[in-house]
């Protein structure tokens, strides 16, 4: 298992430490295809600066395919905020959020750990050379044969949350080190989870016993507050709760030793608690369940607060169409290169709109009309928003970008209808480069 999370202040622009050999190995020779994805920003560059250059550059050719951004020097520094605030918690990010293989590799040689959900996940984090101690596999409800996977590759972390799925880890996985999942309150969350997932505490005794009677080690509880999680309450109410699982697990003869607390962090400051916040009140609640002094190792599985502000997106207006209402009013109609299909899978279910920024020369904020935005396909359901938002009047190969949508959206895309997902550049600050072409 992994140590605390490793802080370093001094490590310069990215606080990237030891694993840079691993980093600079994925990095392959010189103009192997990664290195393409790749941008060196220039002194005083930002990834800002990036999106409008290429932006520049795609206008000027003949294609103008949607894009993103990720800006990695970004990723480090969210998970150096994560460390600070939470001092005792290993971060094992939720590869399901963005499993953009750099992101992945910035974060392994940063010395996370990994919350997997399926075989593909587990092969490609197993494939960064990360080893399985630091993988956990956090889906309460496994196909057979990804359990089976997870055994023949020393994955031994993983999550359950009922008799059916003990019986198939007995089966197929019998060497785990199993993780209850508990039941939360999540209503308050943004995307809650506990109707599909989490066990009543009701029913934990009987699960414990369960789980020794088929002669399976159970070390640990763990929840998930829900994703973009406004309540810090829920994390002290779901901590106390594992206190008092881990008291039925040692009476079940299980020796406890690991709490998980999910993820669910927000991923950008918005009308909710800062992040600052809600580490103190589950600092706290460490503290008053899970003192110092128990030993007990504690890890998260952070996705959203790790790279939701990592990755900016831009697309282009493909189409356009301008409505006559009866009364005089003009409204327009606005067909994008990227859409529900894409990127924006998640983006009718926020619960905050975002708006777009828009890139026109010449472009006057006023008047402003009542615009619908459709993503590219021939299926109606592809819009960007239930209802008109407001926006200037643009024309066909005009831009707009959308910033934080690092978080499930490239790894939600398809290629419906024939739309590819977009292209992802990674933007790195030269000192964090540099340091990688000289690792020996
Ligand atoms: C999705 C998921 C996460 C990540 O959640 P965020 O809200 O993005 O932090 C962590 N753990 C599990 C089990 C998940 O399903």
């Amino acid at each position: 298992m992994p140590g605390r999370c490793p802080v370093e202040g001094s490590a310069g622009v990215s606080g990237l430490s030891a694993p840079l050999r691993n980093l600079r190995e994925s990095l392959g020779p010189p103009g192997s295809p990664w290195q393409k994805e790749l941008i060196t920003l220039g002194p005083g560059e930002s990834a800002w600066q990036v999106v409008l250059k290429k932006i520049q550059e795609l206008s000027n050719s003949d294609h103008q395919d949607p894009f993103m951004v990720a800006d990695l020097g970004m990723l480090a520094s969210r998970h150096r905020a994560f460390c600070q605030a939470l001092p005792r918690v290993s971060p094992f990010y939720a590869v399901k959020c963005n499993s953009s293989p750099w992101i992945l590799r910035v974060l392994a040689a940063l010395g996370t750990g990994f919350d997997c959900a399926s075989q593909v996940e587990l092969e490609q984090v197993l494939g960064l050379g990360v080893a399985p101690s630091r993988i956990i596999y956090a889906n309460p409800c496994k196909p057979s044969s990804h359990l089976r996977f997870a055994a023949h590759h020393g994955v031994q972390l993983l999550t359950f949350d009922s008799e059916e799925e003990l019986t198939k880890v007995a089966q197929h996985h019998p060497r785990a080190r199993l993780v209850l999942r508990l039941w939360t309150q999540d209503s308050q969350s943004s995307f809650p989870l506990s109707a599909k997932f989490g066990a009543r505490l009701e029913v934990c005794g009987h699960l414990l016993t369960f789980a020794k009677d088929l002669g399976l080690a159970v070390v640990g509880a763990s929840f998930h507050v829900g994703s973009d999680c406004q309540t810090p309450q829920t994390y002290t109410q779901a901590i106390a709760d594992c206190q008092r699982v881990f008291e039925m697990g040692r009476r079940a003869g299980h020796d406890m030793s690991l709490l998980d607390i999910g993820g669910g962090f927000p991923g950008a400051e918005g009308s909710g608690p800062k992040f600052e916040e809600l580490a103190r009140v589950i600092n706290a609640a460490l503290a008053q369940d899970f003192p110092e002094e128990s030993g007990i190792e504690v890890i998260a599985e952070p996705g959203r607060f790790y790279v939701q502000s990592v990755c900016t997106a831009a697309v282009n207006i493909i189409a356009k169409k301008a409505v006559l209402e009866p009364g005089g009013g003009r409204k327009l109609k606005y067909y994008l290169s990227d859409g529900h299909y894409g990127s924006f899978r998640l983006f009718l279910r926020e619960p905050v709109r975002k708006m777009p920024i828009v890139v026109k020369e010449f472009c006057s904020e006023l008047p402003l009309f009542p615009c619908t935005l459709y993503g590219p396909t021939c299926d109606a359901f592809d819009r960007f928003y239930l209802e008109e938002v407001w926006l200037p009047e643009l024309d066909v190969g005009d831009w707009l970008i959308f910033p934080s949508m690092g978080t499930y959206a490239s790894s939600m895309t398809s290629s419906f209808n024939g739309f590819l997902p977009a292209a992802i550049s990674y933007a790195m600050d030269p000192e964090l480069r540099s340091l990688l072409e000289t690792v020996p």
